[in-house]
C-alpha cells in the first residue's frame, strides 16, 4: 500500500459525511485481480502515488496517464488494436473520421503556396475540408482522375513538389477502385507521402501501409465499429515520427474521442472479420441479383466482372472480398420514382451512413451530393437515378426480397 493510501485510511475515520460522499468510493485499494475485458475509464484526469511520479509522467520519463485529452487507457486499448489491424507503428484515435483526416493533412506540414494532390472522387465532406479549411490558407489542391495513372505521373513531374497525395481506395458513391499499389509506387519514387482513406475497404481487404503508404485513415464510425452507435476516426502511421506528430496534433487540436466511444469502437472491431466476410458475400449476391434485374440499368460493384476496375480489385484485394457497397441506377427513374422506391423498402433502411450490421440505402442526389450543382453532379456520373446500398449482415434472401418488392415488375 502506498504512503498516500495509508494516510487516507487513517484520516478517513475522522472525515465528515460530505467529504466521504465525494471521496470514499474513489479510494479503494487496487485489487489483486483485474477485469477480463477492457473497462471504460471515464476519468478526465489521473492521480499518481507521488508528486515525483506525476512529474516523471508529465516529463515522459515514465509511462502513465495525466489527462484524457492526451491519453486514456480505454482509448489506448482501441489504438493498440487498430495499430495491429493496419500494421502501423502506431494508431491515433480521433473523435470522428473528419477529425482524423484534418490531423492527417496538417501532419503534411502544409504552407501557403504548397501543392497537395487528391483524387477527384472523394467523400463530400473531405472535398469541403479542402475547399474551406486548406484552400483559404493558400494550399493549392489539385484533383486528379486516379483511374488513369498517367494523370498522377504528370502531376508528380510539375513543380513545386507536392506535399502529399490523398486518395480513397474505393470511391464514394461510384465505387471506382484506385490502384493504390501503383499510386504509392509512383509517389515513393518522387518522395511524396501518400495518405489513404481506407474506410470503405477496411484493413481486411487491403492494408495500404504494407504497400508503403505513409498514413491510413478510417472513419471508425463505419465498418470498424460497425453497429451504428458511435462516431470516431483513426489515423495509423507507417513511421514513429509521423505518429508522434499526429499525437501532438490531436492533443492540441482536441479531436480526442471520449472513453465510452473508444470502448464501443473497441467492442465493435472485435467482430470485424466475421462481419466483413458476411457483408462481402451478401453484397456480391445482391450485386449479381441487381445486374440481372430488368428495372436496373447499371450496377457498380468491384466484384462484378462488368466493373471497369475489376482486375485492379482482384489484384488489390486478392479475393478477400470486394466490400459491402453496391451502387446502382434504377432504369428510367427520376427523383420522384427513386423516392417511391425508397419508401417501399421495409428491411433496408434509408440512412446517411454505411458499414453497419444493418443494410442502409443512400440517395446521393438528396444527401451526400445535394450541394453540388446538377451539371457538376452529372459530369461526375452521379445521375438522378443512382442509389448506393450499404449491405449488412442480414440473410441475403430477405434483402433480395425487399429489393424485388421495392423495384416492382
Ligand atoms: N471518409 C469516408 C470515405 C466517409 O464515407 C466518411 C463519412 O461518411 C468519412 C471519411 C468521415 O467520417 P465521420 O463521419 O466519422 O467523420
Amino acid at each position: 500500500m502506498s504512503d498516500r493510501a495509508r494516510r487516507w485510511r487513517k484520516r478517513k475515520r475522522k472525515l465528515r459525511l460530505e467529504t466521504l460522499l465525494v471521496h470514499a468510493g474513489e479510494r479503494l485499494p487496487t485489487p489483486l485481480s483485474h477485469p477480463s475485458t477492457t473497462p471504460i475509464q471515464l476519468a478526465t484526469a489521473f492521480e499518481s502515488d507521488s508528486a515525483l511520479r506525476l512529474d516523471q509522467i508529465f516529463g515522459g520519463q515514465l509511462r502513465g496517464y495525466v489527462y484524457s485529452r492526451y491519453a486514456n487507457p480505454t482509448t489506448e486499448a482501441l489504438e493498440e488494436t487498430l495499430a495491429a489491424l493496419d500494421g502501423g507503428q502506431s494508431a491515433i484515435a480521433f473523435s470522428s473520421g473528419m477529425a482524423a483526416l484534418h490531423a492527417a493533412f496538417l501532419s503534411l506540414e502544409l504552407s501557403p503556396g504548397c501543392r497537395l494532390l487528391a483524387s477527384r472522387d472523394l467523400y463530400g465532406a473531405t472535398y469541403t475540408l479542402f475547399r474551406s479549411l486548406l484552400a483559404p490558407f493558400g494550399v493549392e489542391i489539385e484533383f486528379l482522375d486516379l483511374t488513369d495513372m498517367d494523370s498522377l505521373r504528370a502531376a508528380l513531374k510539375r513543380k513545386p513538389q507536392p506535399r502529399g497525395l490523398f486518395l480513397e481506395v474505393l470511391t464514394n458513391p461510384l465505387l471506382y477502385v484506385i490502384d493504390v499499389q501503383q499510386a504509392v509506387r509512383l509517389c515513393r519514387r518522387a518522395g511524396v507521402p501518400v495518405i489513404v482513406d481506407n474506410t470503405f475497404a477496411t484493413p481486411l481487404l487491403l492494408r495500404p501501409l504494407e504497400l508503403g503508404a505513409a498514413l491510413v485513415v478510417h472513419s471508425t464510425t463505419k465498418y470498424l465499429a460497425g453497429h451504428g452507435d458511435v462516431t470516431g476516426g483513426v489515423a495509423a502511421a507507417l513511421d514513429a515520427e509521423r505518429a508522434a506528430a499526429l499525437r501532438t496534433l490531436r492533443k492540441i487540436g482536441g479531436g480526442t474521442p471520449g472513453p465510452f466511444d473508444s470502448w464501443l469502437a473497441l467492442r465493435g472491431v472485435k467482430t470485424l472479420s466475421l462481419r466483413m466476410s458476411r457483408i462481402c458475400d451478401n453484397a456480391l449476391a445482391i450485386a449479381s441479383f441487381l445486374e440481372r434485374h430488368p428495372r436496373v440499368e447499371r450496377v457498380r460493384y468491384p466484384g462484378l466482372r462488368s466493373h471497369p476496375q475489376h482486375a485492379t480489385a482482384v489484384k488489390l484485394f486478392e479475393k478477400r472480398g470486394y466490400g459491402g457497397l453496391v451502387a446502382f441506377e434504377i432504369r428510367n427513374a427520376d427523383k420522384a420514382r427513386v423516392l417511391r422506391f425508397m419508401d417501399r423498402l421495409t428491411v433496408i433502411g434509408c440512412a446517411t451512413t454505411l458499414g453497419d450490421i444493418y443494410s442502409q440505402l443512400l440517395y446521393p442526389r438528396i444527401s451526400s451530393h445535394r450541394e453540388l450543382p446538377p451539371r457538376q453532379r452529372m459530369a461526375l456520373g452521379i445521375c438522378d437515378n443512382l442509389v448506393r446500398l450499404s449491405v449488412g449482415i442480414e440473410h441475403p434472401d430477405d434483402l433480395i426480397d425487399d429489393l424485388t418488392a421495392a423495384l416492382g415488375e
